[in-house]
């Protein structure tokens, strides 16, 4: 039995991403795996303190429409099938937490830049998707 049957790939959608993704999807090939493919969407509302009173649903509703095309342009690339590319709204490691969990994913993929010192006290996502994870947690290095 594959060791990986399903992966959860996290990518941000900045250049970085297919780094991520081009590891999982060698990794999902070696096992076998299914792969689903996550971006989270921060709420707008957290950017601007919540506290203005202003009507956030559109720009919400853009970053949602922008952040599914592009996994969907991922997925069609790497063959990761529509039902498999989610795109969900909230902080990126607690919702990356609870997407593994539901899915029972035996292995979470995300990016790390590597920071040292006290960028590292500061936290990174990858940082945070490891703290807490119920399963493995594989962090890419990301290459400049
Ligand atoms: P960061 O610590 O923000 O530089 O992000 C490191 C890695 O965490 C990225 O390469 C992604 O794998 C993952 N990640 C960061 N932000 C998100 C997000 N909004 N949605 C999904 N994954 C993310």
């Amino acid at each position: 039995m594959a060791i990986y049957q399903k992966i959860l790939v996290a990518i941000d959608l900045t250049e970085e991403a297919p780094q991520v993704l081009e590891k999982a999807m060698a990794l999902s090939k070696a096992h076998d795996s299914e792969v689903v493919l996550a971006h989270v969407v921060e709420p707008v509302g957290y950017a601007y303190g919540g506290d203005i009173p202003m009507d956030l649903t559109e720009l919400q509703e853009q970053l949602d429409k922008a952040a599914k095309e592009k996994l969907q342009s991922y997925g069609e690339k790497h063959g990761i099938t529509p039902e498999n590319q989610l795109v969900m709204v909230g902080r990126p490691e607690s919702e990356i937490h609870r997407l593994s969990e539901e899915l029972s994913a035996d292995l979470v993929v995300v990016g790390s830049h590597g920071r040292k010192g006290f960028q590292l006290i500061l936290g990174s996502t990858a940082n945070g998707v490891l703290h807490g994870a119920a399963c493995d947690v594989l962090a890419v290095r990301i290459k400049t």
